[in-house]
């Protein structure tokens, strides 16, 4: 039983075949490959189904081609394949490169036919010896499957091995995502607040809302060890409808007492993208809230704008159109595009904190940073500078005309109360910032 698109083995085909030949493995061993082509998505949008359909045959091409250790290969689904070769007398890690520099000949192969895909092979592998023959076919495949999953979160490297401590991974996931809806409920989640400073006076004028999660018994859970994992579950979209909703609460709250206060920024993540429900949930926080539109602003980071341009675009209009300023996070991170800077209808620039990498800033840094800054003001975007954590880096931001700072030089994220208090301290004197404009 074939595949009809590629001609392969069937997947369950395939499995009975990988466990016939563990049966007769003696001392060689089996390695699987699972592999995934990153961005074919964009060649069935953009050059259409057909020229899709084409395109993975020629992949099964190339990984078929010249391979005499191949023992059987399958797609699983879509653009998923899995290969199961004779290693002979290669490592581990052997193995594993010669995998990594076919993916990398054959994207440039594709690349060449493909302009603008950016395709790239992500290939997750694990090995069959005398020790683990037992494990049935299905275990082996989903353990590649595991480290070709963990090859695409990286940024530069396609290939993965699958490893033990990888399972570990995946039991917190689980039990991450599971506990979020409670987490949800007992109200676990805070919101804490980093002040901006605006340059040419030091004054606090604005500030970004940053999710913490703090477990019951007290400990913390930072963002970074839980947002990978609810984005890919979809449950961000609930943890920033609540930050949203704590930040208009807490806005509101203090026009009614006649305190001051400043914009907020909201993050958003990139998962908003798939529903744009988005839109509809925030205008009615500001119906519900009756705050100043002026009061809340929108981060993006630039890999949303980079992967999903068109989508991103209907968003950022969608919010303009509500009159509320939308920024590019984290600019510097990934594949910083000039281009898209002077194409997207963007308000504000945020740098990433990799240009401040060190304390002492280097000179071919300080040179990126000036003309970023130089450039976007140009474009009348307005630039912010995260990450500062020294004087020294500071003063040069100062001295170069970046207008808004942030970092821990100034101040950490801190909870409400303590914001609440840095507000009062820091804008004693003078007007609500932006407040019933
Ligand atoms: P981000 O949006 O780039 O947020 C800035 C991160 O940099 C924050 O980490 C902040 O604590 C940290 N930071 C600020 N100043 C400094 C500094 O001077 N030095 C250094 N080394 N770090 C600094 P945090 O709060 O751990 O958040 C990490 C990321 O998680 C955020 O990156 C953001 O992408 C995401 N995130 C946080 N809260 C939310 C949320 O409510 N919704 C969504 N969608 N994402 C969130
Ligand atoms: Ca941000
Ligand atoms: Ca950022």
């Amino acid at each position: 039983m074939k595949d009809a698109l590629t001609g392969l083995d069937r997947y369950e085909v395939f499995l009975e075949k990988l466990e016939r030949e563990c049966e007769t493995l003696g001392d060689d061993r089996i390695a699987i490959t699972y592999t995934d082509i990153k961005h074919f998505k964009y060649i069935n949008d953009t050059y259409g189904y057909q020229v899709g359909d084409a395109l993975l045959k020629e992949f099964v091409e190339v990984i078929t081609r010249n391979n005499e250790t191949l023992l059987c290969a399958a797609r699983v689904y879509s653009d998923n394949f899995v290969t199961a070769n004779r290693m002979g007398d290669y490592t581990d890690q052997e193995y594993r490169d010669i995998i990594f520099r076919l993916n990398q000949e054959w994207e440039a192969e594709f690349r060449e036919k493909y302009l603008n895909s950016r395709l790239q092979f992500c290939t997750g592998i694990s090995i069959i010896d005398k020790g683990n023959r037992n494990l049935d076919a299905e275990t082996a495949v989903s353990n590649a499957n595991l480290a070709r999953k963990v090859a695409k979160e990286l940024e530069n490297d396609c290939c993965v091995l699958f490893n033990r401590g990888m399972m570990e991974g995946i039991k917190r996931e689980v039990e991450i995502t599971s506990y979020i809806p409670k987490a949800i409920a007992n109200q676990e989640f805070k919101v804490y607040y980093q002040p901006k400073i605006e340059t040419d006076t030091l004054r606090l004028m604005g500030a970004e809302a940053l999710v913490r999660w703090q477990k019951p018994d007290g400990t913390f859970v930072y963002p970074d060890e839980f947002i990978p994992f609810i984005e890919r579950s979809g449950q961000i979209v609930d943890v920033d409808y609540y930050v949203y909703r704590q930040t208009f609460q807490f806005l509101a709250d203090r026009l009614k007492a006649g305190k001051k206060v400043v914009p907020i920024s909201l993050n958003v993540s990139r998962v908003h993208l798939n529903k744009m429900q988005i839109l509809e949930y925030v205008r009615d926080l500001f119906e519900e809230f009756k705050i100043p539109f002026q009061l809340i602003e929108f981060e993006l980071t630039e890999s949303i704008y980079l992967d999903n341009t068109e989508k991103a675009l209907e968003l950022v209009d969608g919010l303009h159109k509500m009159g509320t300023k939308v920024s590019m996070d984290d600019f510097g991170s990934g594949y910083s595009s000039l281009n898209l800077l002077s194409r997207l209808p963007i308000d504000i620039i945020k740098l990433d904190k990799v240009f401040l990498k060190d304390d002492h800033l280097q000179e071919s840094d300080k040179i990126i940073i000036s003309c970023v800054i130089d450039m976007a003001k140009r474009l009348q975007i307005t630039s912010l500078c995260e990450g500062v954590e020294t004087k020294e880096q500071s003063g040069y931001l100062s001295q170069i005309g970046c207008e808004i700072q942030q970092g821990y030089y100034f101040s950490r994220p801190i909870p409400q109360e303590e914001f609440e208090r840095f507000i009062d301290e820091n804008l004693q004197e003078r007007e609500t910032v932006c407040a019933g404009q």
